[in-house]
């Protein structure tokens, strides 16, 4: 596989056609805001920071003004596409929307806060020849897995929590996603590996933490709060 320069585009489908109703409130979680900001916003910002070029943020039909609004201070250059009923369907049609390009980002606008290295570090990665990279941290927890015949306990040193953005060559997710039409996976990394990938992981970061219960709101103003 031929490796890509730094001066190639990096692009981006941003997921945020999602209700977010496990953090209640009237608006998507998406356009709820965060230091005044909606979360949209930041996650949008953050993978500029990260060396992101060219943005396409994936939205719940008939939001996409609002989108708009939320996103007009925004770095980077963006379009905006509608999403589907499920994640997997709005990284498609996310992924229609970007075209052409060596490397792709898929990230969640749930991840408000993923710091500018972990972002540069999934590029390089991809750059330097890893079809599918994902940032990944340790989980911290003890843990056990209940099923129907009871529950037992799982060697955590071995377990890793993923995280997003994930990096991808273009022609790989693409064609992984054609293949994965009908399935349900939750993440994209997922998607390539059913289709034959390998995975490559770096390290996340706690910040990077997906905001989904009205607690992570709280802890996402916290760690904007340090970074001022
Ligand atoms: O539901 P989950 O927490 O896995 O959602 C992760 C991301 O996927 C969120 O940013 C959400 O907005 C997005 N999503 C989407 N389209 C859907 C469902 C979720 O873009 N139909």
């Amino acid at each position: 596989m031929s490796e890509s320069t730094h001066s190639e585009p990096v692009a981006a489908v941003v997921v945020a056609a999602g209700s977010g109703v496990r953090l209640g409130g009237e608006i998507p979680k998406a356009l709820r805001l965060l230091g005044g900001r909606s979360l949209v916003a930041w996650a949008v910002d953050s993978l500029a920071a990260g060396g992101v070029t060219d943005v396409v943020v994936v939205v719940a039909d008939g939001l996409e003004d609002d989108f708009e609004v939320a996103l007009a201070d925004s770095l980077v250059s963006y379009r905006i596409v509608v999403g589907g009923a499920s994640r997997q369907e709005s990284v498609r049609r996310g992924l229609a929307a970007v075209g052409g390009c060596d490397v792709v980002l898929v990230h969640d606008a749930a991840r408000p806060l993923v710091p500018a290295q972990v972002v540069a570090s999934v590029v390089e990665a991809v750059r330097g020849g890893a079809s599918v990279c994902i940032p990944t941290v340790p989980v911290s927890d003890t843990i056990r897995q209940d099923v129907d015949s009871g529950n037992v306990v799982v060697d955590r040193s071995t377990l890793r929590a993923v995280q997003t953005p994930q990096g991808f060559t273009y022609d790989v997710l693409l064609a992984a996603h054609d293949q994965a039409k009908g399935a349900d996976y939750t993440d994209d990394a997922a998607v390539c590996e059913a289709a034959g990938h390998a995975v490559v992981l770096v390290p996340g970061s706690r910040e990077a933490f997906k905001v989904t219960e009205p607690f992570d709101l709280l802890v996402a103003e916290a760690v904007l709060r340090s970074r001022a």
